[in-house]
């Protein structure tokens, strides 16, 4: 038997309810690897999947994580033994499927990802699906042609996951990074991970009527949707891109919209982290494990154990954790 956090709902009243049990590998989903559970983190989504679900979770008891580091303990697929390490973000784990909360998962091979070289499971934890996240906007944004030295690339959200890795990453490769917080008291934080600019979010917040605004964005990744980036589509230099990941500010962009597009020719990247093919994920592993220093990744680190998840997973939904938190789920 091992831990899980396994989260129930009341059918009558539709409120879930989550607690640490102890579960059996017969309990475990169908899947051709088994894997030894070291590492899992907090992302907006588990949020949802330890309260209300929101959708995404199919059937109860259900056992959240929507990623994991870890050892594979036992494999029916020809590419991974037992004792390799490895990484899993995404293809619905923790939402459809048994996730990254509890001492052990079993997934399909194709889910998983060998750990790059240079990082150890905390770290890949550390980083995780936001982080992940992060890189493939950089890399979008770099594929429509940004480089350091366009000017400066504005990271919302950014003392959130998302936005702490995407600061830390565009800082480490050269470019001017500005960093939207509602949080001023994290900009220290967010200096220290290499900002060299802290724009107040509600600077960026209120609605504006004009079709364009003065360019100010050589490129952005957008963790808030909402009213603020229909406000930064018209701050967008010419041709620049903004690589939209997230809707933490709501699903709505709200402005003269079309403007941007038409007349400064602005790209908006939609980035899903969900189903990215193989080749794609270990391409952004390779690159987080060289372009993302390390020495900030830690800084961003709030550790946390299985009976954290559920007051965790209630303040991200309300946009209260800072940066990236690691769950040792053997502690
Ligand atoms: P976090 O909660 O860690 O960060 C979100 C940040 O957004 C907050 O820290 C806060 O930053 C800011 N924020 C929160 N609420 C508001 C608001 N009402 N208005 C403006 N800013 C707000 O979440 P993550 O970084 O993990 O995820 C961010 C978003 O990206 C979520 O919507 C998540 O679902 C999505 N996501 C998408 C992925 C994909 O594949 N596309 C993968 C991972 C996440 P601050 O305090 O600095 O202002």
């Amino acid at each position: 038997m091992f831990n899980a956090l396994l989260v129930n709902k009341d059918e009558d009243s539709g409120k879930t309810s989550a607690a640490v049990t102890q579960i059996g590998l017969d309990d475990l989903p169908h899947g051709d690897v088994t894997v030894s559970v070291d590492y899992s983190t907090v992302n907006y989504k588990d949020g949802l999947c330890i309260g209300p679900g929101a959708g995404l979770v199919r059937k109860y008891p259900h056992v959240p994580g929507i990623d994991f580091a870890g050892t594979v303990e036992e494999s029916a697929d020809a590419r991974y033994k037992p004792g390799d390490r490895v990484v899993l973000t995404g293809w619905r784990v923790g939402e459809a499927h048994w996730g990254g909360y509890a001492q052990k998962a079993r997934v399909n091979a194709d889910w998983l990802v060998p750990l790059p070289e240079g990082l150890d499971a905390r770290a890949a934890m550390a980083v995780g699906t936001a982080g992940l996240t992060a890189m493939l906007a950089v890399m979008a944004l770099e594929d429509h042609g940004l480089q350091p030295g366009h000017g400066p690339v504005l990271v919302t959200g950014a003392a959130g996951g998302v936005g702490s890795v995407a600061t830390a990453i565009l800082a480490g490769l050269g470019h001017e990074v500005a960093a939207v917080t509602g949080r001023p008291e994290q900009e220290d934080y967010l200096r220290g991970l290499g900002a060299s600019r802290i724009v107040a979010r509600n600077e960026l917040t209120e609605v504006s009527r004009k079709p364009l605004e003065s360019e100010m964005w050589a490129g952005c990744v957008d963790a808030v949707a909402g009213a603020m980036l229909g406000r930064v589509l018209k701050q967008m230099k010419y041709g620049a891109s903004v690589a939209a990941i997230g809707l933490a500010g709501g699903a709505a962009i709200e402005g003269a919209l079309i403007t941007p597009f038409i007349l400064r020719g602005v790209n908006l990247l939609g980035i899903d982290s969900v189903m990215q093919r193989y080749d794609n994920r270990v391409r952004a592993w390779t690159r987080i494990a060289r372009d993302l220093p390390m020495d900030k990744l830690e800084s961003m680190v709030q550790p946390a154990t299985l009976g954290d998840l559920p007051q965790l997973g209630a303040d991200i939904l309300k946009g209260r954790v800072k940066g990236r938190v690691v769950v040792d789920v053997n502690a």
